[in-house]
């Protein structure tokens, strides 16, 4: 059967084809088992023709950006993994962007620069790619990535078919978007940029940089927040608020830095993070009455 999937899936046009790989290798938190396929498709054709390959094969899959906002499990998964990195096209039509999803965000946010076009200069360091921020519609500092898009175009997996939709047909909200569904995988965002200066959108993007740098734990393996932000409340405070700061399970630990983040302090294991946010979420219930709701996709 093994030999038998691998043929149908190193025939499908332009995919990269590798097997048996550590999924610790392609997530954030350098956590995770065995992926028995992991594709890499290079144009949006071939990302549309990999999705309908797994389908038609019965095969298990994930569409992963940067794997910035997931927690792989430890034990081997018998599926694929389809990452997005090589689909990374790049336009601009005067203030107007067309990226492609595996177009690393701040690789989008520098060409930004250079062109003098702001916009998204908050997000600078969020490790994502577009199609990981646009279906988190990940923010920081009060700026999402929603923000300046206008459409996307989309595989609609279940029609077989590309669609473009509008913004408001993307059903954004707060780390929210339809894309969530696993209905579509998405290919490609279009943007509207605010016209500025270079010089002004790399002092905003520095200044990020360096608030990032002083309060988050940068230099460790991590999913940024774990938690979703509750109303009226930061997560990270009422984390420390509990006592909770430094506190490990295994080779995962509270940051010490910035509690709303876990850590992988080495050799941490699913296993070790999971037990960690349930300890986290009874702690702070008990302490404060409110119930943390994970931001991070755990598989
Ligand atoms: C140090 C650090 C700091 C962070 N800071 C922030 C922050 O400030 N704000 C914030 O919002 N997040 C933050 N994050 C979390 C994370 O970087 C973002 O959520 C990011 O947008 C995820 O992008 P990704 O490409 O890594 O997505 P992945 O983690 O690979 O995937 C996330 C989700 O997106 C889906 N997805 C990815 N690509 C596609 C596609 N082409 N089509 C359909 N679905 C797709 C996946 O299936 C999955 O459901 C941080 C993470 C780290 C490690």
């Amino acid at each position: 059967m093994e030999n038998q999937f691998e043929k149908i899936l190193s025939r499908i046009p332009d995919v990269r084809l590798i097997t048996h790989y550590p999924a610790s290798a392609l997530t954030s938190f350098r956590i995770g088992g065995e992926i028995a396929y992991v594709l890499y498709p290079g144009t949006e054709k071939a990302l549309c023709g990999a999705v309908k390959s797994l389908r038609e094969a019965g095969m298990e899959y994930r569409i992963v950006g940067r794997g910035s906002n997931i927690l792989a499990r430890d034990e081997p998964f018998s599926g694929a993994w389809i990452v997005t990195k090589d689909c990374c096209k790049l336009h601009f039509h005067d203030h107007r962007a067309e990226a492609e999803c595996g177009v690393s965000l701040d690789s989008l946010l520098e060409s930004c620069a250079e062109r003098g076009l702001g916009g998204l200069e908050n997000l600078r360091g969020i490790p994502g790619s577009v199609g990981g921020a646009v279906s988190m519609n990940a923010g920081a500092f009060g700026t999402q990535f929603s923000d300046i898009l206008t459409a996307v175009r989309a595989y609609d997996i279940q029609a077989d078919k590309v669609v473009c939709l509008s913004y408001e047909e993307c059903g954004f909200g707060y780390r929210q978007s339809i894309f969530q569904s696993g209905r579509y995988a998405v290919l490609q965002v279009a943007l509207r940029c605010a016209v500025t200066r270079t010089d002004l959108v790399r002092s905003r993007m520095d200044r990020v940089a360096t608030l990032r740098g002083a309060s988050q734990p940068m230099d460790l393996p991590s999913a940024g927040s774990v938690f979703r932000r509750p109303a009226g409340n930061y997560a990270g405070k009422l984390i420390s608020e509990a006592g909770l700061s430094g506190v490990s399970i295994g080779g995962a630990q509270v940051s010490e830095k910035h509690a709303g983040f876990i850590v992988n302090r080495g050799g941490a294991t699913a296993a070790d993070v999971r037990a960690l946010i349930e300890l986290i979420r009874k702690t702070v219930y008990e302490k404060s009455g409110i119930l943390l709701e994970p931001e991070l996709l755990m598989e």
